[in-house]
């Protein structure tokens, strides 16, 4: 089966998806209907019941009720026949659209049997199995996107994401079609120099490079909501990024001028190997949220089977340049305090940002306060500082050497060679990071980097 086919095919997917939702939808919207006209029905034999009972002084004022409550009950009665007609039409659409797949599926895939979109499952397994299929086939699959854009939060997964897709790319012959989109969250929770090194490393290739950001970073949604995102809600990621990341997805296609529907190939940085939720993820899935009749996004996660010594190898290999945080064995790049993050990368990052003179500490520690809300369920903040205070009197400020994370993973030789080869880089490659003034006169350039003044 050619590619385009496999394309037709997730549409349809799609399109099946989208109407067996908007069924459940009408579904709901024709039970609520319901139930308020049950609540009318109930309200009106009330007023009838009080008129017929009413004494000739309360009468006049029954009766007006009653009134009110029959006019009442029509307008439910009639809310609850259009919902019934938008459920019946929904429904036909839904079958329709699944009959569609069915004839599709059987002429494509020669299936035997009956399709049976509504058994629990079968239009999943479809689109799975579709999905693994054009997993395996990367340099068809750049070659068939209108545009492919990077999520780059410029932290080590996302610069080997960036790395294969653009080598793919260019294999392929079409680098011009890369967008690198970095969502900025908010000076105040990013750790310095993040926004430029995701230029850079998009700069390096030549890519074109956008930032979006919400009107509200993160400190600021946190403040608003007065509360702290956790695992199960994590508004930072879904408001702050993937929102603001769809919103380009219009433009884009917008620019692209296409007549027919646009195939946008989403690419994120993420891994299997990271957490249990994230492995029951898939390398190729279809954005249906984002999916509409003018665009078929697919997310793709390039790295997705890579395990972390994988990711620094080809870090290593590739001479990729990663943020110096790395080098103090924090192992993400994310917001300094990640909701995610454990107990010690916390009291890690606390230590970090103390070396940097950064304020985060003190300005997390007054919204915890204020909000009166634990940053975590198992600790708060303010245990994660006084942790790091009793560290910092035992053992001193952290420190660290540029390569530091290349020589945990893969050892000293390889983190040689790696130094060797970024010094060997064009200048534009090299620039210092974050350079910051130590109140004992040390002066980092990049993060981790001592050279005393
Ligand atoms: S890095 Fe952590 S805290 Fe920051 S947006 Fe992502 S999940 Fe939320």
């Amino acid at each position: 089966m050619d590619l385009t086919t496999r394309l037709h095919l997730l549409n349809l997917i799609r399109l099946s998806a989208s109407a067996e939702s908007t069924c459940r939808a009408a579904e709901r919207a024709e039970r609520r209907a319901r139930l308020r006209r049950k609540e009318a029905a109930a309200a009106r034999r009330r007023c009838r019941s009080a008129v017929r009972t009413a004494r000739s002084r309360d009468l006049e004022v029954a009766v007006k009720a009653l009134d009110e409550a029959e006019s009442e009950y029509e307008a439910r009665t009639g809310q609850v026949e259009a919902a019934v007609l938008r459920w019946r039409r929904a429904f036909a659409a839904s079958e329709r659209a699944d009959a569609r797949l069915g004839r599709e599926l059987a002429r494509t895939r020669k299936l035997t049997g009956a399709w049976q979109p509504r058994r629990k499952g079968a239009r999943l397994s479809a689109e799975i199995s579709l999905l693994s299929e054009l997993a395996a086939m990367p340099m068809e699959l750049v070659r068939a996107a209108s545009a492919l854009l990077v999520q780059s939060s410029a932290g080590k997964d996302s610069v080997v994401a960036l790395d294969r897709v653009v080598r793919w790319a260019k294999a392929a012959g079409c680098l011009d079609k890369v967008v690198v989109v970095h969502a900025d969250i908010g000076e105040e929770a990013e750790w310095p120099g993040v926004r430029d090194l995701a230029q850079q490393q998009a700069e390096r290739y030549g890519l074109r490079f956008v930032v979006v950001k919400a009107s509200v970073g993160f400190l600021g949604m946190v403040e608003k909501r007065g509360m702290w995102p956790d695992a199960q809600n994590r508004l930072c990621t879904s408001t702050l990024k993937r929102d603001e990341a769809a919103k380009l997805f219009t433009q884009i296609v917008d620019e692209l001028g296409l007549d027919d529907q646009a195939l946008i190939v989403n690419c994120l940085g993420i891994r299997a190997a990271e957490s249990p939720s994230r492995r029951r993820k898939h390398e190729l899935t279809i954005d249906h949220r984002a999916s509409n009749g003018r665009r078929l996004v697919l997310t793709w996660h390039p790295v997705f089977h890579l395990s972390e010594t994988e990711i620094w190898q080809e870090i290593a290999d590739q001479a990729l340049d990663y943020h110096p945080v790395y080098d103090t064995l924090i192992p993400r790049l994310s917001c300094i305090f990640c909701i995610l993050a454990s107990f010690e990368v916390l009291v890690r990052a606390v230590r970090l940002c103390w070396v940097l003179g950064l304020p985060t500490p003190r300005t997390y520690l007054d919204l915890e306060q204020r909000i009166g809300h634990r940053f975590k369920d198992q600790f708060s903040l303010a245990q994660v500082v006084e942790e790091a205070s009793r560290r910092e009197a035992e053992e001193g400020p952290l420190t660290w050497r540029r390569g530091d994370a290349i020589r945990h993973h893969l050892g000293e030789d390889a983190a040689a060679a790696y130094l060797h080869r970024l010094a060997l880089a064009p200048e534009s490659e090299r620039r210092p990071l974050i350079t910051h003034t130590l109140p004992n006169g040390c002066r980092h350039r990049g993060v981790g980097h001592h050279e005393h003044a």
